[in-house]
């Protein structure tokens, strides 16, 4: 049957994969297409809703797009314990949404009469969403979380098993360059290759990898376009390469800035419930910062996922006071392994050193970020961790934990020069010498050149900018997908 509504407003369904660090730019992008008028539906796990209705302002920011955004919760098949955190805990919220995602997509999907669905903006990480929107001729954009030289990573990944650089050799050189992946071998060492790489020992292992990223690739030069979220000023010769494959790709981030542009506010939105909590962010730390000299204070966080062994922690923590420097630390509930022999432990090392180092569970990053006492970040090198430090002007010291992050770290210290990489390393004295170098030795330099890179990112999402103008034409492009009966497609 023709759809008789196609004509009319656009309705966007956007689906990230159910964790704070994929949910969060989708927000973002959500946002933004109800201020262009169009119908948003966020499909997403009941546990991230209960979260962000629990600990953020979600609820007063979306009340402005009341009859245009609705949030869809569907369970993620975890109970409400669940760690969701860590290399598995995360792979298991992949695997059990996805499975709880299919029906109800599907009924979304065939409604061509109540509220047809004009366009799918869904995560790279759910192919089944991918899969399922090409089967009833729905446009599909691929929205990837990631920066462009981790997507063009995974794009080189067949070539790097074909050419026999994967698996690595026992006597790997893992300080050598990349050799078979055009665009990242200028940069790239074996190191910066995601840890999975290095996970796969054998050569049925990656011909494994291969075979899983084949298809995705296809996934994304097969979809209608692209979206990442990053600019051109910052990853320009890898958006041309993966423009090489995949022509109709919109650069628009960093979104945050860009949402706050498109708010026109200049500021960033946060009150004292950050609207990104995965738990209630604590205030506290806003006045311990108040009391500190500018660009003082070391931030330190791993963000929503990663988590820390106790010896791990230790080590951090004695390189951290062994630097004296001032530090804060966002030390989030299910941050270390065995959480509670791992909070004592923080318990007790804290005893006494509470002006010099401050820990708390969860912060308004963003907030804690543009605050004038914070000169440093220690980070797991997140996309949205770095992207939100870049455009705060605040420099890196990254230790990357999986996935993307072993490569952003590479493109902040490599590329950007705007940090150290402390990859691979985790002992007291490296740390402390580390922070040393990151806000002391080498901070005016570091200072310096993060305040051109965010001068560029934030000028690329300001009208005229190439991300502003990117938006734009990527909001035409789905209202004249909307224009179009779907069953063309
Ligand atoms: N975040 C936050 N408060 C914290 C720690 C993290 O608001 O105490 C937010 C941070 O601003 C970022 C997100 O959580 O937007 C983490 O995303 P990222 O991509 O950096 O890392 P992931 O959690 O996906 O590993």
């Amino acid at each position: 049957m023709e759809n008789q509504n196609s004509s009319k407003q656009p309705h966007v369904l956007i689906i990230p994969h159910p964790l704070q660090g994929h949910v969060n730019p989708m927000l973002h992008l959500a946002e933004i297409f109800c201020l262009a008028n169009f119908n948003v539906t966020f499909l997403s796990s009941t546990h991230i809703y209960n979260h962000l209705t629990l600990y953020t302002d979600f609820v007063t920011r979306f009340s402005h797009y009341t009859g245009l955004f609705e949030f869809k919760a569907i369970p993620d098949g975890l109970p409400d314990d669940h760690i969701r955190a860590g290399d598995d805990g995360a792979q298991q919220v992949c695997l059990q949404f996805k499975s709880n995602l299919n029906p109800i997509l599907k009924e979304m999907l065939d409604d061509e009469v109540v509220n047809p669905v004009t366009c799918l903006v869904v995560d790279g990480w759910l192919p089944v969403a991918h899969d399922l929107a090409t089967q009833t001729h729905i446009p599909v954009i691929m929205f990837r979380c990631f920066s462009a030289s981790n997507v063009w990573v995974y794009f080189s990944i067949p070539n790097l098993v074909q050419t026999g650089e994967l698996p690595f050799k026992d006597d790997q050189d893992m300080d050598g360059l990349v050799q078979n992946a055009p665009g990242l071998d200028s940069f790239l060492r074996y190191r910066d290759l995601p840890r999975f790489c290095r996970e796969k020992k054998d050569m049925s292992s990656c011909q494994a990898l291969e075979k899983l990223f084949e298809p995705e690739i296809e996934r994304n030069t097969k979809a209608h376009a692209l979206i990442v979220n990053t600019c051109q000023e910052l990853e320009g010769p890898l958006l041309d390469l993966i423009r090489s494959r995949c022509p109709n790709t919109y650069s628009i981030g960093p979104l945050n800035a860009h949402l706050r542009t498109r708010l026109n506010t200049g500021q960033a939105t946060l009150s004292d419930k950050s609207s990104k909590g995965q738990w209630e962010g604590d205030r506290s730390c806003m006045s311990w910062l108040d009391e500190k000299p500018d660009k003082s204070v070391l931030y330190v966080s791993f963000g929503s996922v990663a988590m820390l062994e106790r010896e791990q922690l230790i080590e951090l923590w004695a390189g951290l006071v062994q630097s004296q420097n001032y530090f804060l630390w966002a030390v989030r509930p299910n941050l270390i392994i065995g959480t509670e022999s791992g909070c004592q432990t923080l318990e007790e090392l804290s005893v006494g050193t509470r002006d010099r180092g401050y820990i708390v569970g969860w912060v308004p990053q963003e907030e804690v970020l543009g605050h004038r006492a914070v000169g440093g970040f220690l980070t797991h090198s997140g996309w949205n961790s770095t992207l939100e430090s870049v455009t705060a002007g605040v420099p890196m010291l990254c230790w990357p934990y999986f996935g993307d992050q072993q490569v952003n770290s590479r493109l902040v210290s490599e590329v950007w020069k705007v940090g150290l990489d402390m990859k691979d390393t985790c002992d007291r004295n490296v740390v402390a010498k580390m922070v040393g170098d990151l806000m002391v030795s080498r901070k005016d330099e570091l200072l310096k050149s993060v305040a051109r890179l965010s001068d560029v990112a934030m000028r690329s999402v300001n009208e005229g900018g190439t991300s502003y103008s990117n938006l734009d034409h990527l909001i035409q492009d789905i209202k004249q997908c909307a224009q179009s009966p779907k069953r063309r497609y």
